[in-house]
């Protein structure tokens, strides 16, 4: 079968700060998942120092290669910053003052009641021919240009400069350039993507074996992390020459296969799923914490509109405040200890009658690296449910192989898949 003519893309982190140590090249990720969600595939990294030649080098190795490149750092206003200079030698262009980026900084720098200095006026200087993206949070402009038939995009180094301007400014351009390429005939790439939680990777890896037909362009990841397995199906979006399968129906078919193991989409998060199901089912949340030290609550009130759901979050570390927040009796700690079932059931329990919300969730555990006993490690972990009298269940975990903050992430995220496997099987009568 012919492989089909995709898009590939590469960064160019450029800042010798980079190169010291002291700081990550994390607008690539970014840029990745971007790219990503487009359907290009990022393949190679670069970073590289102030210097002009380097930079130019870099540039000219990078369109040799990829059809996508984008550029981050050396915008700025001063002497080091020489992204404008290299693009615009590397290209052959001419570097001048654009009007447009000149008023649009200096309007920028009226708001802030400031006018520009003499340095400033330097990153108004824009290669002749690129189109000028705006900078709605800082002063330097970005800039798009296209040279040896491929696309090229510089952007701030500042992640909260360089992140609008990407999703504003270059994702708008792109898709323009992408429509425009497949009419000379490359296939645009799309992504498809699952998340999956409570199975190691193995698991996930077994379920999907012999999903993707021999010969198909599409390809299958699998990625592990603390809190999930992310799946990820990438391959060509045009309709797929007869006799293979589509992208969407190798998806339909993953999804099948997890089934419950699969929690959400694309961008879903366990806590925007959870909190999309309580919103659907009119249902109100009450949490205990104690392991956990208000974690799960952080992560339900990162989704906007949380308040319709969620009433409130209770960290109850000691047993003291298991007793005098959530009436846990006394009696019940000292005879199973705070780490048990019966105690998440009557935290989850307590949470949920003395806030009158419709659900109480509980999370009570050892996430070390001290506090084990030989009957309890660290990594034992309950989690408790009460959706109302005769309605409480408790679950154990032990997480194994992991330090504090993972065990931590585990158990928010093992707490939220018992809500929103409660949830579920609630909504299905
Ligand atoms: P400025 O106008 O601030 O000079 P710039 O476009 O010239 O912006 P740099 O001077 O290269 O950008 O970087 C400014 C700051 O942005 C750096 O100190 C660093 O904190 C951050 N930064 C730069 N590049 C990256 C990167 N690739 N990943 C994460 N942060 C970065």
């Amino acid at each position: 079968m012919k492989k089909p003519r995709t898009w590939t893309a590469e960064t160019i982190a450029i800042g010798s700060e980079l190169l010291l140590g002291g700081r990550l090249d994390t607008n690539s990720l970014f840029i990745a998942d971007q790219l990503a969600a487009c359907g290009i595939e990022l393949r190679y990294k670069t970073t590289v120092g102030d210097g002009l030649t380097d930079i130019m080098a870099a540039l000219k190795a990078a369109v040799r290669r990829s059809r996508v490149v984008m550029i981050t750092g050396g915008l700025g206003p001063t002497v080091d910053d020489m992204t404008r200079e290299a693009v615009a030698r590397a290209t052959g262009r001419r570097l001048a003052r654009r009007k447009a980026a000149l008023d649009e900084m200096v309007a920028r720098l009226a708001e802030w009641g400031r006018t520009p200095n003499k340095s400033q006026f330097r990153q108004a200087m824009i290669p002749a021919g690129a189109d000028v993206l705006s900078n709605p949070v800082g002063t330097a402009p970005g800039f798009v240009l296209s040279w040896k038939g491929a696309f090229l995009a510089a952007l701030p180094g500042v992640p909260r400069e360089m992140e609008p301007m990407v999703r504003d400014g270059v994702l708008p351009r792109l898709q323009e350039w992408l429509h425009h390429q497949k009419a000379v005939g490359v296939t645009p790439m799309v992504r498809r993507v699952l998340h999956t939680t409570g199975v190691p990777e193995s698991v996930v890896d077994q379920t999907l074996t012999g999903l993707i037909p021999k010969g198909s362009p599409i390809q299958l990841g699998i990625y592990a992390s603390p809190m999930e397995i992310m799946v990820s199906l990438t391959g060509p979006a045009a309709i797929q020459p007869q006799g293979t399968v589509s992208i969407d129906a190798l998806c339909a078919e993953a999804r099948d296969r997890l089934y419950d193991i699969l929690y959400g989409e694309a961008d879903d998060t366990m806590e925007s799923v959870v909190g999309r199901l309580l919103g659907e089912q009119k249902l109100t949340l009450a949490v205990a914490e104690s392991c956990t030290g208000g974690l799960i609550g952080h992560r339900l009130t990162q989704v906007a509109g949380s308040s319709a759901y969620l009433d409130r979050v209770a960290v109850t570390y000691s047993n003291r405040a298991k007793i005098e927040m959530l009436g846990v009796p006394k009696h019940m700690i000292a005879r199973h200890g705070a780490v048990s079932a019966e105690v998440a059931a009557a935290m989850a329990r307590g949470v949920r009658e003395r806030s009158g919300a419709s659900i109480g969730l509980s999370v009570t555990g050892i996430a070390g690296p001290g506090g084990a006993t030989d009957k309890k490690p660290v990594g034992l972990v309950y989690v408790g449910l009460d959706g109302g009298p005769n309605d409480t269940l408790t679950k154990e975990f032990r997480f194994h192989g992991g330090d504090r903050s993972i065990i931590k992430l585990r158990s928010s995220q093992a707490a939220l898949d018992l809500l929103r496997r409660w949830l579920l099987k609630r909504g299905r009568g």
